[in-house]
């Protein structure tokens, strides 16, 4: 028996008890976890704007330590360290055949699977987003799971898994941030501090962080920031009074809001790019008029796990951190137990810090 945080119905609050993980089958990792961060997709899921099969065991970003491996698993070792990817590519599908792994058709496949059983009455528990990380233990399929870099603390890796990746996605492969380029990221948590930082690897000449917490302003300038904007309903304005009254020419939207959206979209320039990384619900509609569309000549586009390709991309990362570009680190605002994760969600919510990460 493991301890766990289970998410027992949508809009049901988290409860931390103890779970019965079978054994490792063929092509399957059990693995400790020694750190797991509390991603915003995690309150999506629990409050249904985002669906899983629940009961589930959230938690999509943690690294840890094999502990025993299935048959047929060859890449990783028991003791080995490990990084969790949420979402495995199958390698046939549309998508995996263009290269576009991160839109694979069957990357959630694993999600309504009977991932443990609760310990106390013997529900059966699906893995949230494959890989189940708030728990002591999990046991996941083997594409979930990629060696952990050298020179990385286990802890701070596992932001590796979901916040790092997308955040220095979005800028490096969905916006393709140039050297000299200006570039806004709007909402300051673990993903925006990952794309600020991201900015910075890339050159980005001018760097503007929008939140709505004045409070974010040391941790976003920590990360690269060269201006903060407090968000409000002139931001747009704001953001082109700093660049020449043109705009910058990146936005990075994290928050998922239609407002944030569109004062984004209205802070680049003409033939600007604005990435959204946020998740928002369908309540949220987003309007431009033809004229406008036709004469700014802005791209729009959405963007899913950075656009990466976690294989290839962890590598490179791992290079940024030991070479002392990207500072894990600072992206983490508070290093948490399990039953905390509840009071994670309501500074979440209240727009307060950075990352939280459950450390075990
Ligand atoms: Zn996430
Ligand atoms: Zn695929």
């Amino acid at each position: 028996m493991v301890r766990a945080a289970v998410l027992p119905a949508v809009g049901a609050p988290l409860e931390v008890t103890g779970i019965e993980l079978p054994e490792p089958g063929p092509g399957r990792v059990r693995i400790r976890l020694a750190a797991a961060g509390v991603c915003h997709s995690d309150l999506s899921l629990s409050d249904g704007t985002m669906r899983v099969p629940v009961p589930a065991v959230l938690g999509h970003e943690g690294a840890g330590t094999v502990v025993s491996v299935g048959e047929g698993v060859t890449h990783v070792a028991p003791g080995d360290g490990v990084v969790l990817n949420w979402a495995p590519s199958c390698g046939t599908c549309h998508a995996c055949a263009l290269g576009e792994v991160w839109l694979c058709a069957n990357a959630l496949n694993g999600s309504g699977d009977v991932h443990a059983r609760r310990g106390d009455d013997g529900t059966d528990l699906h893995p949230g987003l494959n890989v189940a990380a708030f728990a002591e233990e999990t046991v996941v399929a083997a594409p979930c799971v990629l060696p952990a870099p050298d020179g990385v603390p286990l802890a701070d890796a596992a932001l590796l898994g979901c916040a790092v990746l997308t955040g220095y996605g979005a800028v490096h492969h969905a916006a393709k941030v140039r050297p000299g380029e200006t570039v806004a990221v709007f909402g300051v948590g673990g993903v925006g501090l990952a794309a600020l930082q991201s900015a910075r690897i890339a050159g980005a000449e001018r760097i503007v962080a929008v939140d709505v917490s004045p409070a974010k302003e040391e941790l976003a300038r920590h990360a690269g920031a060269t201006d903060f904007v407090l968000a409000s309903g002139t931001t747009h304005r704001e953001i082109r009074g700093l660049t020449d009254k043109q705009g910058v020419d990146v936005a990075v939207e994290c928050v998922g809001r239609a407002a944030t959206i569109r004062a984004a979209w209205d802070s680049t320039r003409r033939g600007g790019r604005t990435t959204v990384v946020g998740i928002g619900g369908k309540d949220q509609q987003v309007t431009f008029n033809a004229l406008e569309i036709f004469h700014w000549g802005r791209t729009l586009s959405g963007c899913v796990y950075g656009n990466c390709d976690p294989a290839a991309d962890l590598p490179v990362l791992a290079e940024h951190v030991r070479a002392g570009r990207l500072d894990l680190g600072a992206l983490v605002t508070e290093r948490i137990a399990l039953e905390e994760i509840p009071a994670a969600f309501g500074n979440m919510l209240a727009g307060k810090g950075g990352r939280a990460l459950v450390v075990f």
